[in-house]
């Protein structure tokens, strides 16, 4: 049993190394970005609210996010575990979460920081626009969610540094490589 989060900059790679991580360790992996597209993509009433936020590179409010966060866990093949890729990224959603696990008496086993450099980000995330054409992926959305990242998504991982529990791992690399450095993290850090 193992409850992960995976933390990093847009264009870290968390998604790819959440992907495989589920895979190794049997965990179910819940992007709330994917979760956001599907539902962006089906044009849900979610999905709907949710676009203009992303298209802008701005945080989906916590109102709707922690709704849907609440409502994905309580599905049951989080039994064996979970690994959170993209939340939370407020303190607000810290506090959240641990409301959600505290009424299990649940607790996080790991914290996952993947680093980069920005300007590597801002590379890497126009490189991608161009082969995904993901409507989030132009220079000055780019920077917003970079900067979003330093203002808000920073003191989350304060937060669980503080109660011991964080782990980093540098990002930058070959996708295996960066893999590898992440198993290992984590087996160290269950170790403890
Ligand atoms: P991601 O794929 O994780 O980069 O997320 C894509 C977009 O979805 C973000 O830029 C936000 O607009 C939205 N999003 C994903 N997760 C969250 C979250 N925890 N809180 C608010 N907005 C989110």
């Amino acid at each position: 049993m193992t409850r992960m989060l995976i933390i990093g900059p847009p264009g870290s790679g968390k998604g790819t190394q959440a992907e495989r991580i589920s895979e190794r360790l049997g965990v179910v992996a819940i992007s709330t970005g994917d979760i956001f597209r599907a539902n962006v993509k089906g044009e849900t009433p979610l999905g709907i609210e949710a676009k203009k936020y992303m298209d802008a590179g701005d945080f989906v409010p916590d109102s709707v996010t922690n709704k849907m966060v609440r409502d994905r866990l309580s599905e049951d093949d989080v039994e064996n575990g979970f690994l959170l890729d993209g939340y939370p990224r407020t303190t607000a959603q810290v506090e959240y979460l641990d409301e959600i696990l505290a009424k299990t008496e649940e607790k996080l086993d790991v914290v996952l920081q993947l680093t980069a450099d920005d300007e590597e980000l801002v590379a890497r995330l126009l490189g991608r626009a161009k082969e995904t054409g993901r409507s989030d992926d132009n220079e000055t959305v780019i920077r917003h969610r970079l900067d979003l990242y330093h203002e808000q998504t920073e003191a989350v991982v304060a937060k669980y540094a503080e109660r011991g529990i964080l782990t980093r791992v540098d990002g930058i690399g070959a996708i295996d490589e960066v893999t590898d450095r992440v198993l290992l993290a984590i087996e160290a850090a269950k170790a403890v």
